[in-house]
Order: C-alpha cells, then structure tokens, then sequence
C-alpha cells in the first residue's frame, strides 16, 4: 500500500479522508442502535497485481434488505454501491487484503424512539485487514448462556447495529471465561451461530447447518460454503436444526464468515469435536476457499470483483486439485 494516500471514505454524499467523517454524539443511530451494516472483504493476489472484493453485490443486496426491515432506502443501486467501494479501495491504494464497512444509519440528531420520518446516511469505509480470528489452529468454544435474539425481537436476518450488542455479550462471556468464540442457542434450545459466524457441523459424511429460520444472519459465506461442499468437495449439505449436543458428538465443527473465514473448532463446553485439531474437512475447505477469494478459481471469478483495471493478465487456470 502506498502510505502515502490517505484512507478515503464515502461519507454523507461525498468523498472524504477517513479522518474527515464525523458525526454528532445525538446521532439516532448511536443512541438507539438504528443502523444496519455490511462487513466485506477484499483479498490481494500478488501474482495478478490485483485486488478482488469477494461477493460484493451479494452483500450490497443484503444491505438493501436489512436498511428496507429499518425502514430505509439505499441511496444508489447495489451496483453502483460496488463501483463506489473499488474507487475507494484503488483511491486509497489498498494493495494488500483489506476490509470494507458500509453503513446505513439513521443520521438526525434527536432524542425520540421510532425508525419512521428519520433522515438515513450512507458511509463507507475501507482499511487494510488480516485476520479476524486465529484460524490457524482449531478453537475452544462454549454454548452462551445468552440467547439469540428472536427474528420477532431484533431479525438477526438484518444485520442491525443494535442486534451487535447480543453478539458482544455473548463474545465477552465467552472470551473472559477462556473461550475463543461463543455459539448461541436459540429460545427453542437449538443451535443458531457464533457471535459473528455461521455454523456448520460434519455428522456420518453429511455436513448440517441451521436454516434460514434459526434465527441466523444468512451468511454469505454460508451460501459460498454450501456450494463449495456440494459441488467441489462432493459433500452433502442439509440445513435443518441442530441440537447443543449434536455439537459434542460431531466428527467436525466450522464457523465461517466474512470476518472469521473459515474457522475449525477443537472442542465445545470442554468436549472434544472429532480429533480436537483441524479436520480433513475443514483444512480441505480453507484450502479450497483461499484459492476462491484470491482469484485464483477460474470457475468462481465472477464472485470476484477486481478493484485495479490495469493489473496483470495472469489469470493462472489452477484446476480444482482439493478432493474430500
Ligand atoms: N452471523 C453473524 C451474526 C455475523 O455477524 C456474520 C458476519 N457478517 C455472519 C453470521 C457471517 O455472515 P457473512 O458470511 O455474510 O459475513
């Protein structure tokens, strides 16, 4: 990265430096959690010189859906939200793996409960970015005592400021009790995510994941995932419920998300998953995902949006060597 360019964002109309974009402490949407959020990332493969924003559009969609749940419309088109996100990524010269967040909140500044007749704001960020979580070595995780929130409290299928506060105290009891990540069931006792992943468990040859209805953000990763599975690693994928206890006698257990990527778990509430290190599976899976991300799988490159328009031509035509 050029260090000599500044962070550039969009900001209430316009673009501006990073440090330029600030808003008023009565802000609805700091005061009562009225904003709704995306978290993308964009990965650098060295070879092609070439910046890639993985499944841009798909993540401008659901920011169109979680702001139209807050009773808010998007400025622009979620095309032209992608256009917008590789001009701040190539003005700001980001040339290593970075991380967009753009935001729709609710912008007056006054004191009131509602989401209707308030003025909404757009902002998006970008920043360089590695990893979210260790996913080098399997994690410890434990089921929270906190429930996730119920589609008719807070729909976790919008991803809503305020619904982040589940997730945080779940996340802190989890981490200040020794825990790398939390998984949280929901008011039925089922499993739903992690504080800010997906969830996936390896059960007998066949790969489980909780339904759109458990009261899951529903993943981009998850949906990429899913198709990896199927159609690359040959792996069947149900989505159904899933008991706590499934989660201790399972032959492996993933969490996967745009921040996480893909995460294997050792052991859960102090039982071991599988060997209680990576899996075949998982390690199949990142191996697999990494390529996807980086633009090196000729057959996913439209999930891909590049950000430079003069990089290298050398798009490698690197087969799909990963089996399961
Ligand atoms: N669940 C929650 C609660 C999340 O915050 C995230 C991260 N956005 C995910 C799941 C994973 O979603 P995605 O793969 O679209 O990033």
């Amino acid at each position: 990265m050029n260090e000599q360019l500044p962070l550039l964002c969009y900001f209430e109309g316009k673009v501006v430096p990073l440090s330029e974009a600030k808003v008023g402490i009565l802000t609805h949407a700091f005061s009562y959690g009225t904003g709704c959020f995306e978290g993308i990332r964009a990965y650098f493969n060295t070879e092609h010189d070439q910046l890639y924003v993985f499944h841009p559009l798909e993540h401008y969609r659901r920011l169109q859906q979680s702001a139209g749940i807050l009773l808010m419309t998007l400025p622009f088109s979620p095309e032209q939200l992608v256009q917008k996100t590789t001009e701040l990524l190539s003005g700001s010269g980001i040339r290593t793996d970075a991380y967009i967040r753009p935001m729709m909140y609710k912008a007056d500044e006054i004191i009131g409960v509602r989401l209707h007749n308030l003025r909404s704001e757009l902002y998006i960020t970008v920043q360089p970015f590695g990893n979210y979580i260790d996913i080098d070595r399997a994690l410890d995780v434990c089921t929270s005592s906190w429930k996730r929130i119920d589609d008719n409290m807070i729909p976790a299928r919008g991803k809503i400021t305020g619904a982040y506060v589940n997730s945080a105290f779940a996340k802190s009891e989890a981490q200040l009790s020794g825990y790398d990540e939390a998984i949280m069931l929901d008011n039925s006792g089922h499993v739903s995510e992690g504080s800010a992943e997906n969830l996936f468990i390896l059960r007998g040859g066949t790969v489980y994941t909780p339904p759109v209805t458990a009261n899951i953000l529903e993943g981009i990763t998850r949906a990429t995932i899913i198709t990896l599975l199927r159609e690359e690693l040959g792996v069947p994928v149900v989505e159904r419920e899933i008991d706590r206890t499934e989660l201790y006698v399972c032959d492996e257990l993933l969490l996967c998300g745009t921040g996480a990527q893909i995460a294997p778990v050792g052991s859960v509430d102090h039982r071991q998953v599988g060997g209680g290190g990576v899996g075949d599976l998982g390690r199949a899976l990142q191996t697999l995902y990494f390529d996807v991300v980086r633009g090196n799988v000729p057959k996913y490159a439209h999930w891909c949006a590049p950000v430079y328009e003069e990089a290298r031509q050398t798009n490698s035509e690197k087969p799909l060597a990963v089996a399961y």
